[in-house]
C-alpha cells in the first residue's frame, strides 16, 4: 500500500489517507461526478493535448514522455498518464527486455509477472500512472508486422502471459490490454474490415482478452481495424455487449491513438470511454451530441464513473520507495532482462557432428570461432514504432560472446561478401552465423521501408546463400535467427547442424545468447508459434487486404487438421539434456479434472522442461480442432530426477461456443488429454476419458 503523503502529490483529490473499500471508492467517484459540469465530464473522456501541439510534440520524439488524458485542474483530478511498451517502458532510458514474442517462448508466467513488476516500477518512477504495453493480439500469420509485440498464436498462452504481465504492472500503475480485437495485420490496420464468425470470435480471438479482464486489467484499448463492418473503437457489440455486459468488465476502454475513432456519437454510444491522446472528436462534438439527445447523459456518466473508479483504485497502489531514477535499467532489472533472454532463446536443432552435439560450445576443445553476419555486430532490439524502448546500452551478439570468452578466439566477418565470410569460417572449430530481420523488415508501420508486415517469411536471399556457403566449408555451423516470429528455413535447414531462435533479445541479448552458446544456461524455451515449411501451410494472408475473413483455423490447429507437418511445431524446443514422460493419468470424476504425468531428466545436466497439456475431442457434434493447448507448467529437474506434474483443468475448458444457444457447451463425448514436450504427436502421451455427468 502506498504511503499517503507520496501518492497525494501524484493523485491529487483521488488520494486517500487510508485504503478504501469498493463501496468507498464508489462513493468518492460519485461525489466527484456530482461536482462536474458536462464540460468537465467530457474532459475526463478526452486526451488533454490539442491535435496540433500534441502532434508537434510527437514529431519531436514519439512516446518520449507520458501523454495525459482526462486531467481536471479545477477538481484536482490528474489524468491518466500513458506510457507505452511492451518490450519495456518507452520513456527515458528504461530497461529493454526481450520482445513479447520472445517472452511468449519462455512459457513462464511467473517470470513474466516479474517483468511486469519491473516495467510498472520504471513507468511510475518516470511519472506515468498507466502502462499501455499489454499486447495480446493473436498471431494469426507470422507475416504480421507487429508479431514481436505479442506472445504467440495460441489464445491460452496469450491469456496466461498477458495476465501475468498485467499482474506485475498493476502493483504499481494501471495496465491496458490491447488491441481489442482481431488486430493482426499492420499495413492496412486503419482500413481493413476483418470478418469473423461467432464461434471463431469466441473460441479463438477473444478468450485471452477475457482472461485479462478476469485478472482485473484496468483498461482495454480498442483496435484500429474494423470487425464485421464497424471500427473497433465504435463497435457496440465488442465494447458494450461482450466486454462490458457479458464479461462484466469494470474498467474503462481507451481508443488506440489518433485514428482510433472517427465519429463521437458512434464511439460514445458503443462504449468507448476515453479518446486518446488528443482533444478531437469527443472534445469537439460530445457536448452538442448530448444536448441534441444523440448521446444519453447516462452514457457519459457511466464512462466518467468507470474512469474515476479505476483512478481512485490505483491511487492506493504502489511501493513509493521503489520509484526512483535509479530504478531505471537498474542492475536487478538488467539481470532480469538477461534471465528472460536466455530463457527465451529456442534451441531448434542440435545434431551431433563428430560424435557430439555442436552446442553448447566446449571451450576446452573449441579454440577458434568464426562469427559471421552484420546482425552479430549491431544493436537490434526490435522495431521503431510505439513499442520502441531507449535503453542505456545494447549488448550485441558479438559483445556478448566477447564478454564470455574474450576476443582472441573470435574472428568476426560481417558477411557482406559471401566468399570471404565462408573462407573465414573454414579454419574455425565452430562457425556462428547471425541473421534475420530488423526494424526495416517488420514492425509497426512507420512509413516506407520502416517496418510494416513482412514481405518474406524466409531469410533474405543473401543470408540464405551466406549460410549455405559457410555450412559447405564448416560442418559445425550454428545459425542464430533474429526476428519477431516464424521463419521458413527450408533452403538451408538440413545443411546446418544447429539452429537457435533468439527473437529480438533485448538490451542484454548478446550476454543471454552467450550464456546459451557456451552452456552457462541450458535452453528451455519453446516456440509460441509454428514454424512452417512454406506459407502454403498457413492461413491466408494478404497485407493489402481491405476485407479479410478470419477463419476458425490457423497455426498448429490448421496444420493438425490438414495433417501437415511443420518444420518446427508449436511448443517445440530442445534442451542440452533430455526428458522422458511417463504415467499419464486422468481423473475426470470431479471438476476440475485432475491430470498428472511424470517427467524425468534422462540426460546429464540440469534443465527445465515445459510440460504442455492439449485436449482433443472425439465424437463432437461440431467441427473441432484435433487438439488445443489448455495448460502448461515449467519444471526444473536435476539429472535423473523425476517429478510429477499436475494440472487442474476446469471442466468449462472443454466447451465449444454454441452459436444457436449463444453460450458455451460441454458435450457428453470422449475427450483426450495429450501431454508432452511439444504439440507434435511424437512428443505427446495420450489418455482418453468419457464425459460423465457429475
Ligand atoms: C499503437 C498502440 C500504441 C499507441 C500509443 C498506436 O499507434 O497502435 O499500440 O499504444 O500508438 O503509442
Amino acid at each position: 500500500m502506498a504511503n499517503a503523503k507520496t501518492v497525494s502529490r501524484e493523485w491529487g483529490a483521488l488520494a486517500s489517507d487510508a485504503p478504501l473499500t469498493a463501496q468507498q471508492i464508489e462513493e468518492k467517484a460519485r461525489g466527484l461526478l456530482t461536482q462536474m459540469t458536462l464540460t468537465d465530464k467530457i474532459g475526463q473522456m478526452s486526451g488533454d493535448q490539442s491535435f496540433i501541439l500534441g502532434g508537434l510534440g510527437m514529431l519531436r520524439g514519439y512516446n518520449r514522455t507520458w501523454m495525459s488524458g482526462g486531467e481536471n485542474k479545477r477538481l484536482n483530478i490528474p489524468g491518466i498518464r500513458f506510457t507505452d511498451g511492451p518490450r519495456g517502458v518507452a520513456m527515458g532510458h528504461s530497461t529493454c527486455f526481450p520482445v513479447s514474442m520472445a517472452r511468449g517462448a519462455t512459457w513462464d508466467p511467473e517470470l513474466e509477472a516479474r517483468v511486469g513488476d519491473a516495467m510498472g516500477v520504471e513507468a511510475r518512477a518516470q511519472g506515468a500512472n498507466f502502462f499501455g504495453g499489454v499486447c495480446i493480439n493473436l498471431l494469426r500469420h507470422p507475416a504480421w508486422g507487429r508479431a514481436q509485440e505479442t506472445y504467440g498464436e495460441d489464445p491460452f498462452l496469450l491469456g496466461e502471459m498477458g495476465a501475468a504481465l498485467l499482474r506485475g504492472v498493476q502493483r504499481h500503475v494501471m495496465a491496458c490490454v490491447k488491441h481489442y480485437a482481431l488486430n493482426s495485420m499492420e499495413d492496412m490496420r486503419f482500413k481493413v474490415n476483418v470478418r469473423v464468425g461467432e464461434r471463431t470470435l469466441r473460441e479463438i480471438y477473444l478468450p485471452h482478452f477475457r482472461r485479462c479482464v478476469d485478472q482485473g486489467v484496468a483498461a482495454v484499448m480498442s483496435a484500429y481495424n474494423q470487425v464485421n463492418g464497424a471500427y473497433c473503437g465504435e463497435n457496440r457489440r465488442l465494447l458494450r455487449k461482450i466486454l462490458k455486459e457479458e464479461w462484466a468488465f469494470a474498467g474503462f476502454v481507451i481508443s488506440d491513438f489518433v485514428w482510433g475513432i472517427y465519429n463521437a456519437e458512434r464511439a460514445a454510444n458503443a462504449g468507448l470511454d476515453l479518446e486518446m491522446p488528443f482533444k478531437r472528436h469527443y472534445h469537439r462534438n460530445l457536448k452538442g451530441l448530448v444536448e441534441q439527445g444523440k448521446v444519453p447523459l447516462a452514457a457519459i456518466d457511466q464512462a466518467v464513473m468507470r474512469l474515476l473508479r479505476r483512478k481512485i483504485q490505483f491511487a492506493q497502489v504502489g511501493e513509493p520507495e521503489r520509484y526512483t531514477r535509479e530504478a531505471l535499467a537498474s542492475e536487478a532489472h538488467r539481470a532480469l532482462a538477461r534471465e528472460v533472454g536466455y530463457k527465451s532463446i529456442v534451441l531448434l536443432k542440435n545434431d551431433p557432428v563428430d560424435g557430439a552435439p555442436v552446442l553448447p560450445i566446449d571451450r576446452a576443445r573449441v579454440k577458434r570461432i568464426a562469427l559471421i553476419g552484420k546482425l552479430a555486430d549491431q544493436p537490434n532490439i526490435g522495431d521503431n514504432g510505439s513499442s520502441r524502448v531507449h535503453p542505456p546500452y545494447v549488448v550485441t551478439p558479438r559483445q556478448g560472446i566477447e564478454n564470455a570468452i574474450g576476443n582472441s578466439a573470435l574472428a568476426f566477418d560481417d558477411g557482406s561478401q559471401i566468399a570471404r565470410a565462408a573462407a573465414s569460417a573454414q579454419p574455425a572449430d565452430v562457425a556462428i552465423v547471425v541473421c534475420g530481420c530488423t526494424s526495416r523488415d517488420e514492425g509497426e508501420n512507420m512509413g516506407p521501408g520502416k517496418g510494416g508486415d513482412r514481405a518474406l517469411l524466409t531469410l533474405h536471399a543473401h543470408d540464405e546463400a551466406l549460410i549455405q556457403a559457410v555450412a559447405r566449408l564448416n560442418p559445425k555451423t550454428v545459425v542464430v535467427l533474429i526476428g519477431g516470429s516464424a521463419f521458413v528455413t527450408e533452403a538451408w535447414r538440413q545443411q546446418v547442424p544447429a539452429i537457435l531462435m533468439a527473437w529480438y533479445p533485448g538490451m542484454e541479448g548478446g550476454n543471454a545468447l552467450a550464456d546459451i552458446l557456451f552452456g552457462k544456461a541450458n535452453p528451455s524455451a519453446k516456440l509460441p508459434c509454428v514454424f512452417p515449411k512454406s506459407d502454403s501451410q498457413l492461413a491466408f494472408f494478404d497485407r493489402k487486404a481491405r476485407e479479410i475473413e478470419y477463419g476458425y483455423y490457423h497455426g498448429y490447429r490448421l496444420m493438425d487438421k490438414q495433417g501437415k507437418e511443420p518444420a518446427f511445431p508449436f511448443g517445440f524446443g530442445l534442451s542440452y539434456t533430455t526428458f522422458q514422460f511417463a504415467n499419464l493419468q486422468v481423473d475426470a470424476t470431479s471438476d476440475p479434472i485432475r491430470i498428472s504425468v511424470e517427467v524425468k531428466n534422462t540426460g546429464d545436466c540440469a534443465g527445465d522442461e515445459v510440460v504442455q497439456l492439449y485436449i482433443g475431442y472425439d465424437g463432437s457434434s461440431v467441427d473441432r480442432p484435433v487438439k488445443e493447448l489448455k495448460g502448461f507448467a515449467r519444471v526444473t529437474l536435476a539429472p535423473a530426477e523425476v517429478k510429477e506434474v499436475n494440472f487442474a483443468l476446469p471442466m468449462n475448458q472443454l466447451a465449444y461456443y454454441d452459436t444457436v444457444r449463444k453460450g458455451w457447451v460441454v458435450e457428453p463425448i470422449r475427450y483426450r488429454a495429450y501431454v508432452g514436450s511439444s504439440s507434435a504427436a511424437r512428443d505427446l502421451l495420450q489418455a482418453d476419458w468419457e464425459w460423465k455427468p457429475l
